[in-house]
């Protein structure tokens, strides 16, 4: 009997804590649901958080003249140089000091004998991250634009093209100098790391758009003097140009929310910066800064998050490509592009 009142009594007790857990188990999972804010949702969005650019200029070459050669003759296969780089990055792991040649000969052939890039790729875990990777960088490089030529009896004519249309940030005919001087320290202000190339050049040297784009920040700025932020057309983007000329820094009517194209004379070189007070030269030798920040979300564009790469490979490649200009202005000095440039992503 005693035995029988005991076995009852567990039951019972089994029974009260199994509906226990379970109406807790509701509640938690009711509770979790509910307070999840908003902005812990966005936070959850996937997007690139951060990228080292180590592509060599040689690299750059060999696969934009593979891409550029395969359009303009027409061939039966047409390679898309961003997806060759993206392919050899995952044999070098992203570092293209470790380039071999046999790696794109290999590739190309692969293409040629019919596979695809997506075939290739689709079982390679980093495909995707170099490929937008290296989109957002260089993703505007090439392509089809309109050039004006000058033709045999002087007359000027509109030229459809297939290949670079990005431009050196250093007008053509003016000297410079650089080294990659990326990610080293800077003391001004406090302690911190160079997040660009510097182009050392004489003062008043005209400055150009490497890419089409919108400028997003114009005016002083502590560190960079007079400056200009410039966000490419697909906004992955952002051109930063510093320590522009004391006095007259810009191209005549620069203006924020102006569309420029790539080419066109932006601003002077010179010595602006490090001071809160504007229009002061305290940078000891005169050079242009020039820097390029990634963007895959809008919360990367200020603070913590912001990714800048190592651009002094992307001058190296953009030697070969410069904007002639002349002083179109006698009374302001002002220097204009000689060659006008249209692509179809710029609306005029
Ligand atoms: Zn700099």
């Amino acid at each position: 009997m005693i035995i029988r009142t005991v076995k009852l009594n567990l039951k019972i007790l089994f029974f009260l804590i199994i509906v226990t857990l379970l109406i807790m188990s509701l509640i938690l999972s009711y509770v979790l649901a509910n307070t999840e804010a908003p902005s812990q949702k966005a936070e959850k969005k996937d997007f690139i958080k951060w990228v080292d650019f180590k592509i060599t200029s040689s690299a750059l070459e060999k696969t934009a003249k593979l891409d550029i050669d395969s359009h303009n003759n027409n061939e039966k296969v047409k390679y898309n140089w961003i997806e060759l780089l993206a392919y050899l990055a995952c044999k070098n792991g992203g570092d293209f000091k470790k380039f071999k040649q046999k790696d794109l000969d290999s590739l190309i052939e692969k293409l040629k004998s019919g596979n695809t890039i997506s075939n290739l790729t689709k079982d390679i875990k980093y495909y995707n991250y170099y490929y937008e990777s290296y989109n957002a960088v260089l993703g505007g490089f090439i392509g089809d634009y309109q050039i004006e030529v000058v033709n045999s009896n002087g007359a000027k004519t509109m030229e459809k093209k297939y290949g670079i249309k990005a431009f050196l940030p250093i007008a053509k005919n003016y000297n410079f100098s650089h080294y990659d001087d990326f990610g080293n320290s800077r003391s001004y202000g406090f302690k911190r790391t160079h997040l660009g190339n510097d182009l050392m050049g004489s003062i008043g040297t005209p400055i150009i758009a490497v890419e089409s784009g919108i400028v997003e920040n114009i005016g002083w700025n502590q560190y960079g003097g007079w400056r200009v932020g410039i966000r490419s057309l697909d906004t992955k983007r952002y051109y930063y140009y510093a320590h522009l000329r004391k006095d007259h820094p810009y191209s005549e009517e620069l203006e924020k929310g102006q569309i420029v194209k790539a080419g066109d004379v932006i601003g002077y070189l010179g010595m602006t910066g490090y001071s809160i007070k504007e229009n002061v030269n305290n940078i000891n030798v005169p050079h242009l800064h020039f820097g390029m920040q990634l963007i895959f979300d809008e919360s990367q564009v200020d603070g913590s998050n912001e990714i800048w790469i190592d651009v002094y490979n992307i001058v190296e490649f953009l030697k070969k490509y410069r904007s002639e200009v002349y002083m179109e202005n006698q009374e302001t000095k002002d220097y204009a592009r000689k060659f006008d440039f249209y692509e179809d992503s710029v609306m005029e």
